[in-house]
């Protein structure tokens, strides 16, 4: 028999449910108590919503309030220092370490987040050295497979492994200079072991363990470590089944077939190729192999024919017994249900399937590879495959415009007229700012009153006249709030945008849009990714009027403010059925028609922000250079269709960029602004070794944070960046959009930076 598996869920409920209760518990607004039981109650119905589609193999454990990898942290007591002693209760300490904390007299930033691999998921990173004491503080995995088993349901524990903890771990400030945290590798393990011994004595007969770093070139170097690791739980857990998912094994499954695993689980959505190297490393052992070909990532129906062909290859080699049938990755990243869509057309809503549909998918094609002869198995598989046809259909219909536009692009249009040492000196007389600009990274406080008004268009009960009326009056008092507190080149603030990419989405043609389908971005923050199902092309002018407008109200220069085509494809739903590459181009050619409508209208400075280019990077190396290639051409085909004079801006979150920067470089932006604010000047230090020389807004403090930094604070800051670069290239902004902001703070803190600016200025 061949069984069925759904690696993980998604946390938020199907009405927002732990979402709302979080934030209600940050507010005062309910007890700890009311917080655990609206999880509770979340949790009880995606593990019984599960069971009753029919999956064999429901995940428990991989629930959070905010992070998986900061429940881990909690659990394994890496708690910094900095969180402890405040007298605040475990929950506290716990939300404090994602979010920082600045009430009563406890004032400590939050910890550093990072891209969950090459997902739009944040983790909480953790912070470790030779100090770090590993104790099992509770045991979340135990409680939660107990949970469950009273709620009827019997569920294969998830626990994040070892070796990936530490390695996507980093070493805590004060740790000794050198150290890995992979060293601490065996004083984790005991822990571990206690985990382990404990999930199997309440019962737990499988355990998933997630090392998902085995789909990295690094994983090549940490061979030992796995098998030290492995050896050492083995005696005492549950039948292990380790989880690999985004990319492919590749090498790494030579050693990963001698671990004394019970189970291996590979994504073939990402990595199809990968199977037949798997199949034949693992054949002679006793390894169960689970096969992730019902996209975690994505949410297009699962071609049940292609999934089937996959089964049965693996089954031939390893007999159905050792074959299961498996989300590639866990369900998190995928909306939790098609049904509460209701404004899909029946057409649209036939190609797709979000998480509760995944879950029947992988038991149908799983009841199928075992030969069911279940009528409804057999109506589930004609279903199917009525729908993949109709999808293929529409499919082979496409836009031959846009296709001939993108076939026709020349390499002259992906370059600026002259150099940036020339453009430079033109900007600087066209704009006239002063030294150290000051300026923001495009959003201001999404305000209830702005969501409602919003909501209230989207109700009728506001006509579209009056909402933009009420967003002009927002653009005026956003500039007219820059010009008090003395920023020097301006923003309108999006006050119009419900999202950075859903609204550019909305404007174009090509994608469609959910009403519920919302993924989890980072703690309780949630986004809604617009789906792409076409051809993309530009009806008309998406931003230029807003701009105009802002720039219409004040002498002070405005920046036009874009989302640029690499992060509109990263954080849409692609197509899977052409390359993103070619979805990148079609919106990057859309794009490029609006920077140069914004400078037709006077606008003088375009940001295209592309925080996503990084996350976008493919997990193995050797892909690399051809994403960086039409990733890097789609930025430069949407900015370099302006004259000289123009600023382009471009703006990147967690920008890791040590390994990738020539390709930065090659973007040729005027001025990129990058988080810098929670990581050490590491980065700043990668610019300097490059001699980058376009000019450079390194975020003087984290926005992702309510707390408000101080004057001395963010110059202090300023001198440690000035440290490393020339001060002629230097601007100063925060290191992200202030839209999930409330007012007081942004204005506390936009004070700061401009004091700090002018303490610059002085000074330098
Ligand atoms: N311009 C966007 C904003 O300010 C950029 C957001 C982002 O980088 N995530 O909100
Ligand atoms: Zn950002």
């Amino acid at each position: 028999m061949v069984a069925s598996s759904v690696l993980g869920f998604p946390r938020i409920g199907a009405n927002r449910e732990v979402k709302k209760a979080v934030e209600a518990y940050w507010a005062g607004k309910i007890s700890a108590e009311d917080l655990t039981k609206a999880a509770a109650d979340v949790k009880k119905t995606s593990w019984q919503s599960i069971k009753e589609r029919g999956v064999d193999f429901v995940p428990s454990g991989e629930f959070s309030l905010y992070d998986h990898v900061l429940d881990h942290s909690a659990a394994f007591n890496v708690i910094p220092k900095r969180y402890v002693g405040h007298g605040l209760s475990p929950i506290d300490v716990y939300f404090a370490m994602g979010r920082g904390r600045q009430a009563d007299g406890v004032d400590v930033p939050a910890s550093e987040m990072k891209k969950w691999f090459d997902s739009n998921y944040h983790f909480v990173v953790p912070e470790v050295s030779d100090d770090t004491e590993f104790k099992l503080n509770f045991n979340k995995a135990v409680e939660e497979y107990q949970e469950a088993k009273a709620a009827g349901v019997t569920t294969r524990p998830v626990v994040l492994g070892p070796v990936s903890f530490l390695v996507l771990s980093k070493a805590a400030k004060g740790a000794q200079a050198g150290f890995q945290p992979i060293s601490l590798l065996h004083k984790l393990l005991p822990v571990y072991k206690t985990l382990l011994a404990d999930l199997k004595a309440a019962g737990a007969e499988w355990v998933q363990i997630d090392e998902p770093v085995l789909v990295l070139d690094s994983a090549a170097a940490l061979e030992k470590e796995f098998a030290t690791a492995y050896e050492t739980l083995e005696p005492v857990s549950p039948k292990i089944l380790l989880a690999t998912y985004f990319s492919r094994l590749d090498s790494n499954v030579e050693f990963v077939a001698k671990l004394p695993i019970a189970g291996l689980h590979i994504d073939l959505d990402r990595a199809p190729g990968q199977l037949e190297d798997v199949l034949n490393a693992i054949k002679p052992t006793n390894i169960i192999l689970s096969l992730g070909v019902v996209s975690g990532r994505n949410i297009w129906k699962t071609d049940f024919a292609a999934a089937i062909k996959l089964g049965q290859q693996a089954i031939e080699a390893l007999g159905a017994d050792r074959v299961i049938i498996a989300t590639s990755s866990s369900l998190l990243h995928t909306p939790v249900t098609l049904a509460s869509e209701n404004k899909l057309t029946a057409e649209q809503k036939d190609w797709f399937s979000f998480a509760l549909e995944k879950c029947a998918e992988v038991a149908t094609i799983a009841a199928a590879l075992s030969g069911s002869q279940d009528a409804a198995v057999a109506a589930a598989l004609e279903a199917n495959k009525v729908s993949i046809t109709k999808r293929r259909e529409f499919e082979s219909t496409s836009d031959d415009t846009v296709r001939k536009r993108v076939a026709a692009i020349t390499p002259d249009q992906l370059e600026r007229k002259s150099p940036f040492a020339v453009r430079k000196d033109i900007q600087a007389k066209h704009l006239n700012l002063p030294k150290f600009p000051t300026t923001t990274i495009g959003s201001f406080p999404q305000t209830k009153e702005i969501r409602q008004a919003r909501a209230k268009l989207g109700k009728g009960e506001l006509t579209p006249e009056q909402y933009d009326e009420f967003i002009k009056k927002e653009i005026e008092s956003v500039v007219r709030f820059q010009e008090k507190i003395g920023l020097d080149l301006l923003v309108h603030g999006e006050p119009e945008r419900n999202d950075m990419v859903q609204y550019f989405g909305e404007q174009l043609s090509g994608f469609v849009f959910t009403q519920n389908a919302w993924v989890q971005s980072y703690g309780s923050r949630y986004v809604r990714p617009p789906i792409i199902v076409s051809d993309v092309s530009r009806p008309g002018p998406m931003t230029v009027r807003w701009s105009s407008y802002a720039q219409s109200v004040t002498k002070k220069p405005m920046k036009g403010m874009l989302t640029g085509p690499v992060t509109i494809l990263n954080w849409s739903f692609p197509r899977a059925d052409v390359s993103r590459e070619l979805q990148s181009k079609q919106l990057a050619l859309a794009l490029r028609d609006e920077v140069i409508d914004l400078e037709k209208a006077g606008i003088s400075a375009i940001q295209v922000d592309e925080p996503a280019i990084r996350e976008g990077l493919p997990l193995r190396r050797s892909d690399w250079d051809a994403y960086l290639k039409w990733a890097v051409d789609s930025f430069k085909l949407s900015t370099a269709g302006v004259t000289d004079q123009l600023q382009t801006h471009s703006h990147f979150c967690y920008s890791d960029f040590d390994d990738i920067f020539p390709s930065i470089q090659r973007l040729d932006a005027d001025v990129i602004s990058i988080e810098a604010s929670k990581a050490d000047m590491k980065l700043l230090t990668t610019f300097k070794q490059y001699g980058y020389s376009n000019q450079i807004g390194p975020g003087v403090y984290d926005i992702h944070s309510p707390r408000v930094p101080g004057d001395q604070e963010i110059k202090d800051r300023l001198k440690a960046m000035l440290d490393i670069l020339p001060d002629s290239l230097l601007f100063v902004n925060p290191d992200c959009g202030l839209k999930t902001r409330g007012w007081k703070e942004t204005e506390a803190s936009l004070a700061n930076l401009v004091a700090a600016a002018q303490w610059a200025r002085q000074t330098y």
